[in-house]
């Protein structure tokens, strides 16, 4: 280009041919879009995309109504008319050739960006899926719906209720009067308010049986709180399940009965249960309800610390007291009560010498009881 400017000697020839340097100075940066040099192949999608427009502006500059190419053509009309034809020529091919090389290169652009965006889209049938991670429930849950099963299948209703209690609830209505030992401020935690978190889940049996009256037939499980420094064997929150049941008639025998048919059905049918003579003050007479050890069988082990036998939880005839607060006659009725830890069961049978891992939250530690 530009060599024929020489036969003219006139000034519009001349600014054609500087169009065109303009052009090819311009140009250089796209060439490799013609040249298809593995700089250009392996251009990412965004800087290509990025390089296509900048290639439009320069079209626009250099091709569009305002550029000096469009100038030149406006020049035809003023040249001698011997020169106008040869002139004519010259503008004609400078443009078509600037137009043939941002062409060439856009066509080459877009390949690439369409390749990139395919790419980009494509989905990989070969690379081996991932497993997504399915939860479980937590051991302590998975021990409590156990009990529920057992309970509701002898007849027992599941009772929950709050865990922030008023005095009453907590210790007057399950006879444990102002002054007594359990009341100890270190005992449980108050609220600013003067309320209670509840000590014992015996706070539900006493609404139930306001709610509902005699008989009643009930178990509670939930969360409890003391004032304990956590230790393996000690948590300042934990699991409880408590067991009520009310009616004429009931005796020591029936309370003997159902917790044997709730081992039984635990731990299996060859289980025994012993009963030691124990205080608390919502039961009396008290028991500490112990059974035969399910690893050994009652020949000493690691686990029941070669006693051959386990604590289960403490049990007694319902103090006519705690009747009476939930205004059951006490002459009319009896009952028996219950309780045990969830989490002492379970890290029983699951063997932790830490009942603390159970409140931790590793997941390394939860995924292994499914
Ligand atoms: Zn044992």
């Amino acid at each position: 280009m530009g060599g024929s400017a020489e036969k003219m000697t006139d000034a519009p020839a001349k600014e054609v041919d500087l169009a065109s340097e303009a052009f090819e100075r311009e140009f250089e940066r796209f060439a490799r879009f013609i040249r298809n040099d593995s700089s250009a192949v392996t251009l990412g999608l965004s800087d290509a995309e990025q390089e296509l427009r900048a290639l439009q502006d320069l079209r626009t500059r250099h091709l569009g109504k305002k550029s000096a190419i469009a100038g030149a053509k406006k020049l035809i009309g003023r040249v001698a008319a011997e020169d106008r034809a040869a002139f004519g020529q010259l503008v004609q091919k400078t443009e078509a050739a600037m137009a043939e090389s941002i062409e060439t290169a856009e066509e080459s652009l877009n390949a690439i960006i369409k390749s990139a965006r395919t790419a980009r889209e494509a989905i990989d049938v070969t690379i081996p899926g991932r497993r997504p991670r399915q939860g479980h429930l937590h051991p302590i849950t998975l021990m409590r719906q156990r009990i529920e099963d057992i309970f509701v299948s002898l007849g027992y209703a599941v009772e929950d209720d709050r865990e922030i209690e008023t005095d009453f609830y907590n210790f007057d209505a399950l006879n444990i009067p102002e002054g007594h030992p359990a009341r100890e401020p270190q005992d449980t935690f108050y609220t600013t308010e003067g309320f209670a978190l509840r000590s014992q889940t015996s706070t539900v049996q006493i609404h139930a049986m306001q709610r509902r009256g005699a008989p009643v037939r009930m178990i509670a499980p939930g969360r409890v709180f003391r004032r304990d420094t956590p230790d393996p064997t000690h948590n300042p929150m934990f699991y409880q399940v408590e067991g009520l049941c009310v009616d004429r008639g009931i005796t020591m025998a029936h309370l003997k009965g159902t917790l044997a048919e709730f081992v039984h059905r635990l731990f299996g049918p060859e289980t025994k249960t012993r009963f030691r003579p124990s205080y608390f003050p919502f039961t009396e007479p008290s028991a500490e309800v112990d059974y035969s050890c399910f690893n050994c069988g009652g020949d000493g082990c690691r686990i029941c610390k070669w006693s051959g036998w386990i604590e289960l939880g403490g049990s007694g005839m319902v103090h006519p007291n705690v009747l009476r607060a939930a205004n059951v006659d006490p002459e009319e009725f009896t009952g028996f009560a219950f309780g045990l830890g969830i989490d002492r069961t379970c890290a029983r049978i699951y063997q932790l010498d830490d009942i603390r891992l159970l409140f931790e939250n590793d997941v390394r530690f939860l995924s292994q009881f499914r």
